[in-house]
């Protein structure tokens, strides 16, 4: 089990590790060592495997939320992953039974499921198309539309406004 950090946190820092910075598509995966230190942080093995299959998991989930591709792609991320029931003061309890360096990549998949069966649509990437994040609505009228109402939102809504300006102006 994981404490340092929710199920729904890991999964959208992983998704969220591809940041578009000043307009260049960034990795903060990119540096292995940082990597492991923030996956072994995270309640992971901190491996070189571990940080293969985190990184198999990120790019199918983002295709898959964002629309791209099948869950199907998400097949072989569970590979060899087993749900195990134990009986415990008269309830039954799963536990997640799977080589550990593969755990964390297959918490984020069932994570994504999990949030796909519950709450359809509200992890979703954001609306500002040239922002490479994703969010998870918790609001209650389920309206969100930016990673960052400081980021994108204002980025966003200042462009809306720029183009109304334009559109209303004599040619
Ligand atoms: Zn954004």
């Amino acid at each position: 089990m994981m404490d340092a950090i929710s199920d729904e946190g890991f999964l959208l820092a992983v998704l969220n590790s591809t940041p578009v910075i000043d307009g260049v598509p960034t990795d903060e995966f990119a540096d292995t060592t940082r990597t492991r230190a923030w996956l072994a942080s995270a309640g992971g093995t901190g491996t070189d495997m571990e940080v293969r299959h985190v990184l198999e998991a990120r790019q199918a989930l983002q295709a898959v939320v964002r629309g791209e591709q099948s869950p199907d792609v998400l097949a072989p991320i569970l590979q060899g992953a087993a749900s195990i029931p134990a009986m415990t003061d008269g309830q039954i309890t799963w536990t997640l039974s799977v080589s550990p360096e593969r755990e964390l990549a297959v918490r984020a998949v069932l994570t994504w499921d999990g949030l796909a069966r519950q709450s359809p649509g509200r992890l979703r990437p954001c609306a500002n198309d040239e922002c490479r994040l994703f969010l998870i609505d918790h609001t209650k009228s389920n309206t969100a539309r930016w990673c960052s109402m400081a980021v994108c939102g204002n980025r966003m809504k200042a462009r809306r406004h720029y183009q109304r300006a334009r559109s209303t102006r004599p040619e």
